[in-house]
């Protein structure tokens, strides 16, 4: 499933598009995020992005736009840090190298990760992604 978000495009006909209303927070909080590139954000660091750049919402307000666009299938949810969750705007599958310390995400690009066989899933369940996240950190000396 992939969406055509890149900049300049109708943000406003893009979120009718998949279903949801397209108040001017919401706008605003679109062009921030698919506004410069594939990314990944947490709910709040979008939220002091947007405070920096004079759009006032709340961070429940963020939280719930961002929830509204994973279900849309716009964003994909990524958690690397249990309590945290960073959204991606590459809705694709691919893995992720974590920066520990600078707390980053960054695409693995193009990189052999490898998976070996899965686990059989639960009665009525299906794998919906496998996501390898490997940590990194400054090499020590
Ligand atoms: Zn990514």
């Amino acid at each position: 499933m992939s969406y055509e978000t890149p900049a300049s495009k109708n943000y406003e006909a893009q979120l009718r598009q998949v279903g949801l209303r397209p108040t001017r927070q919401r706008l605003a909080l679109t062009e921030l995020i698919f506004g410069a590139g594939d990314r990944h954000f947490s709910a709040e660091a979008l939220h002091a992005e947007a405070a920096a750049d004079a759009i006032h919402v709340s961070l429940a307000t963020v939280y719930n736009t961002l929830h509204h666009f994973t279900e849309a299938g716009l964003l994909r949810v990524l958690s690397v840090e249990g309590s945290k969750t960073y959204f991606d705007t590459n809705t694709s599958s691919h893995h992720h190298f974590f920066i520990e310390g600078e707390n980053r995400v960054v695409d693995i690009e193009g990189g052999p990760v490898q998976i070996g066989a899965l686990p059989t899933p639960p009665l009525g369940m299906e794998i919906a992604h496998v996501d390898v996240v490997i940590r990194l950190r400054p090499k020590s000396r």
